[in-house]
């Protein structure tokens, strides 16, 4: 199997930036060649050479009813005889915006996009046209996409390559960009305290993912929804990961804080390249054509990516009991993980957020990126390699999250187990 990937690798090298289309793909930080994916069903992906591997990384967070879901791809394919793009309306993005107001009821208008990054990146401009001001506040080890002004400490692969600051990224933009410790309510008061009425916006993930899995703390976001409130800022929630990945909702719809402005991705696609961006009425509608602030699209609410995404929110809201299943899932997995190290007497702390979870190799406790970056990295680098040799297929990073998804059944976790078991003895 490692064969075929070598020799796909090798030839991908040649032609593409890297060898990959996008960094977190690449086997940089753990050693060796990416295995290289045929096809995935359900909780199992298959490498190059047909090997099955049980999913845990389920294409960065999206595919949380497992891969190929029928309905899903019924939809799609229903869709696309249809034609694939009209670069016109059409009925099934409203369906998916009213869908997705539903569940989240502060994105009281939506906007869609082709990307994650396009939904950030638009909701930064869209704050800073709204409020007249340039300063943006975000966390070190959070991700929010690669736009230029969101790359400045950021989290996923720009921690796992090391990388402080992009090269690219002009100062003059970077330094618009403040970023602050996670979960530090002191330190956020007083750069508000500072820089309040130069602030546009304060971007976060209410539960972040891309330094490894680290909860918000008691009072952190309830501190950030009071301050940007008292200094006319506009409070953006990162949902990208977070949105539907613990109930019909967002993350926003369990805790009760609301934000100005919420981003989407992920999981709304069903699998298809998508985003976006949703809020206040009055914040949205500065948005063009209605108002000034510019944001475009060719593919835009695409059919395919809005009718894939439409199956999967409409699944979900059928299983919305169900996602306290996951939950116990993931709590057993975890649980029964912690017992397996603690037999090693190797240092662990798992972060666990309902369904998502980093295993970080280190005591812990972890509430920060700088907490994050004391993990024994070598050490993870040896277990995902025992781990993918016993048909385990984990994220190739220490800072990044592990997923289950509704088709991980208890034999997936039982499997998951032993081969945990089998990968901690040949550390
Ligand atoms: C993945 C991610 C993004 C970027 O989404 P893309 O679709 O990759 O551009 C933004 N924010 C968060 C929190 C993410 O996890």
């Amino acid at each position: 199997m490692i064969e075929t990937s070598e020799k796909y690798f090798a030839q991908a090298r040649q032609v593409i930036a890297g060898g990959v289309n996008s960094p977190v793909r690449a086997w940089q930080a753990v050693g060796g060649d990416p295995l290289f994916v045929s096809e995935a069903r359900g909780s199992k992906i298959y490498d190059a050479a047909g090997r099955e591997y049980i999913d845990f990384v389920l294409s960065w967070g999206p595919m949380i009813l497992g891969h190929a879901h029928p309905d899903v791809i019924d939809s799609i394919c229903r869709t696309a005889r249809k034609g694939t793009s009209f670069g016109a309306p059409t009925e099934a993005e409203t369906q998916i915006a009213q869908l997705i107001g539903s569940a989240i009821p502060s994105m009281e208008l939506i906007r869609m996009t082709s990307s994650g990054t396009e939904a950030t990146m638009t909701a930064i401009r869209l704050a800073r046209g709204y409020t007249g001001r340039n300063m943006i506040v975000k966390f070190d080890g959070c991700y929010h996409g690669h736009a230029d002004s969101l790359l400045v400490q950021a989290g996923s692969g720009v921690a796992t390559l090391g990388i402080p600051g992009s090269p690219g990224v002009p100062d003059c933009l970077a330094e618009l960009t403040v970023s602050l410790p996670y979960n530090d309510t002191d330190t956020v008061n007083s750069a508000i305290g500072r820089y309040g009425s130069q602030v546009a916006a304060i971007i976060v993930e209410p539960v972040a993912g891309n330094m490894g899995v680290v909860g918000p703390e008691d009072g952190f976001l309830a501190t950030l929804r009071e301050l940007t409130a008292k200094h006319g800022i506009v409070l953006i929630f990162d949902e990208v990961i977070t949105g539907f990945r613990f109930a019909f909702g967002g993350y926003q719809d369990i805790n009760g804080i609301k934000p100005d402005l919420t981003c989407l991705g992920k999981i709304i696609g069903g699998g298809l390249p998508v985003g976006a961006l949703g809020g206040k009425k009055e914040i949205m509608a500065a948005l063009a054509p209605a108002g000034d602030v510019y944001q475009a699209g060719t593919l835009s609410g695409n059919p395919l990516a809005v009718n894939a995404g439409l199956a999967t929110l409409q699944l979900l809201q059928k299983k919305a009991a169900s996602y306290a299943q996951l939950d116990l899932q993931a709590q057993h997995l975890c649980r029964e993980i912690e017992k397996l190290f603690f037999a090693k007497s190797i240092p662990v702390c798992i972060n666990r957020f309902h369904s998502m979870f980093t295993i970080f190799f280190q005591a812990g406790p972890v509430k920060n990126y700088r907490d994050a970056k004391k993990s024994d990295t070598d050490l993870f680098a040896r277990f995902f390699h025992g781990m993918i040799k016993e048909g385990i297929w984990l994220a190739p990073s220490q800072f990044e999250a592990i997923f289950i998804s509704f088709a991980h059944t208890d034999a997936d976790i039982a499997r998951t187990l032993e081969a945990c078991a089998a990968a901690l003895n040949n550390l």
